[in-house]
């Protein structure tokens, strides 16, 4: 796809302030890469629940300095528990092993506060708000973006780090439908004492719904509610949905519900896409959701999306030339993000089954499960690679 040679011989044009768009920021403007940020929305609003970051992603952001304010701003998780929806054990994994190998936590944190901190360190960086990016035509010397409110901005690279619905991703893949999961998701914070979800992530499975939820400090948790269903539902008042769903599941997912505002409750329907072979065209590439969509169940699609940022950084400070630091890019990132959404697909439907006998299954199969082993599978997860990273993932 890559037809010419170009190099990084302006501004990288950033198309969207999320989880990606702002680690990208950062890591280029450490790099002294001259960037901008153009986001769709008028503000950056703190909203969504909780976020997991896990190993991998800490360990991008320690290459940037960012993973002690991050592990500050949240909670650490150092016990990964499965349970039956009536709190019967299945599987509990310490996961702070990888802490002490790695040197880096498993932080569980406000998504709000996650995005505060990259913007913080992104500051300097200049952000232009209610710039919906509609276009861009690339050319030999550069590359221009076209926003919805008439202007326009001239660059060497456009990166698509425009999300789960990305217009940069349409003008270079063509138009194709998500992926629709087969299952909904609620999520939402309570104001809890941190005393009720002590260090720990947690998901009960029951039949055809799931409920997860972290403490992320400062006496708030986030939980998360899946249940199949078709898509395109709408509620009236998404709280009391949850509760009609889960009030009856063990503790302490009632007294989760009961501390929850029902503002701080948001339904999103699950989609993802199947993994492409490339992500990247003349003068322009994408990252994150835009690049590679994924199902929650693994919790690392914004993981992959601050991965993502920090290899490209490295890729283009490389000075390969743009194309090869495209390629470079593509080579570190291709396999590892589509394992993780393939294994994410799978995941889910194991996690949502409906059928009474699978379920049993499934459970019993958890329950006998090796430590040592899902320990292995976590080990593997987290590793994190600029370069290279066919050569040490599977170690
Ligand atoms: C229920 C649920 C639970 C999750 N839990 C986790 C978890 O525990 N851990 C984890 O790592 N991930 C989790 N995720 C996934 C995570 O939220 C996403 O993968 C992550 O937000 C992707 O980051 P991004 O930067 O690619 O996109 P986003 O964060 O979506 O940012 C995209 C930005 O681009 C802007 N934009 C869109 N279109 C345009 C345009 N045309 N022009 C300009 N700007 C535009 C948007 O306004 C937005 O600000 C979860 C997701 C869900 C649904």
């Amino acid at each position: 796809m890559l037809s010419y040679m170009a190099s990084l011989d302006g501004k990288v044009l950033i198309i969207g302030a999320g989880i990606g768009g702002l680690t990208l920021a950062h890591a280029l403007a450490q790099r002294h890469i001259e960037c901008a940020i153009f986001e769709r929305e008028t503000e950056l609003k703190p909203v969504g629940a909780g976020i997991l970051v896990q190993t991998g992603a800490m360990l991008a952001l320690r290459t940037l300095g960012l993973d002690a304010a991050i592990a500050s701003a949240g909670q650490e998780a150092r016990v990964g528990v499965v349970t039956t929806d009536r709190g019967r054990l299945l599987q509990s994994t310490p996961m702070d092993f990888l802490r002490d190998e790695l040197g880096v936590p498993t932080i569980a944190i406000h998504r709000g506060r996650l995005q505060e901190t990259l913007l913080d360190g992104a500051r300097g960086v200049p952000l232009s708000f209610a710039s919906e990016l509609v276009r861009y035509e690339a050319d030999g010397s550069g590359v221009t973006a076209y926003f919805a409110n008439g202007e326009s901005a001239r660059g060497a690279l456009i990166v698509g780090a425009d999300g789960l619905r990305s217009s940069v991703r349409r003008l270079l893949l063509g138009d194709s439908p998500l992926r629709y999961a087969g299952y909904t998701s609620w999520r939402g914070v309570a104001e809890v004492s941190d005393a009720l979800t002590p260090f720990e992530v947690r998901e009960m499975w029951g039949r055809g719904a799931r409920f997860g939820y972290a403490g992320i400090g400062a006496g708030e948790a986030y939980w998360f509610a899946v249940l199949n269903a078709p898509p395109g539902e709408r509620d009236a008042d998404s709280l009391a949905v949850v509760r009609g769903h889960f009030s009856s599941w063990a503790p302490p997912v009632p007294a989760l519900l009961d501390g929850t505002r029902p503002e701080r409750v948001f339904r999103t329907d699950i989609h993802d896409r199947e993994p492409v072979r490339s992500w990247s065209g003349p003068r322009v590439t994408l990252l994150g959701d835009a690049a590679h969509p994924t199902t929650p169940n693994l919790g690392q699609g914004g993981c992959m999306a601050i991965e993502d940022a920090v290899v490209l950084a490295h890729a283009l400070e490389r000075g390969n030339g743009l194309d090869g630091a495209l390629a470079d890019y593509e080579r570190v990132r291709l396999e590892r993000t589509s394992r993780i959404v393939k294994a994410s697909f799978r995941f889910g439907k194991i996690a949502q089954l409906q059928n009474p006998f699978l379920i049993w299954l499934r459970n019993a199969l958890l329950r006998f499960t090796p430590v040592a082993s899902v320990q292995k599978q976590l080990r593997a997860a987290a590793n994190f690679a600029l370069e290279g990273a066919r050569a040490t993932e599977n170690a």
